[in-house]
């Protein structure tokens, strides 16, 4: 069954990310800075090389892997909750090549930041924790 919980926007952050900076850790960093519990991001720019995953769904683990040159960030789409107690930002990223392909997947510590515009909406609601999910053996939303 689907579950919602109702949150309301608090404050919005609009920043640029550090070249060759960690994407992940610094838009992490971003929020613990800002103690962001709650929230979504967004982002564009451009990454020198990445490191996405994909869930494989049968062996229950990440599969991970590098793209080991420069491409566009045509879209980063995320949100912050709670892991262990501390502020977690899970993104999803579509990146494009020199020809406009795109690859895509979870975002991954290893990706180094080229140029990056960001956006986050820090969220006010009940908390958004992170716990083991027998089912799909993620750490899913404990609603
Ligand atoms: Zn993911």
């Amino acid at each position: 069954m689907t579950a919602l919980k109702s949150v309301t926007s608090k404050k919005l952050y609009m920043g640029r990310l550090k070249h060759g900076a960690d994407l992940l850790e610094e838009i992490t960093g971003a929020c613990r800075k800002e103690n962001i519990k709650l929230g979504r991001v967004e982002a564009i720019g451009a990454v020198k090389r990445a490191r996405l995953g994909y869930y494989d769904q049968k062996t229950r683990e990440y599969k991970f892997f590098t793209i080991d040159r420069p491409a566009e960030i045509t879209s980063l789409i995320g949100n912050v909750s709670i892991k262990d107690g501390e502020p977690m930002v899970h993104a999803h990223v579509t990146l494009a090549d020199d020809d406009g392909k795109a690859y895509g997947g979870h975002l991954a510590p290893e990706t180094e930041v080229f140029a990056c515009e960001i956006i986050i909406e820090a969220l006010e609601g009940p908390a958004f924790n992170r716990q083991f999910d027998k089912e799909t053996g993620l750490p899913l939303w404990d609603m």
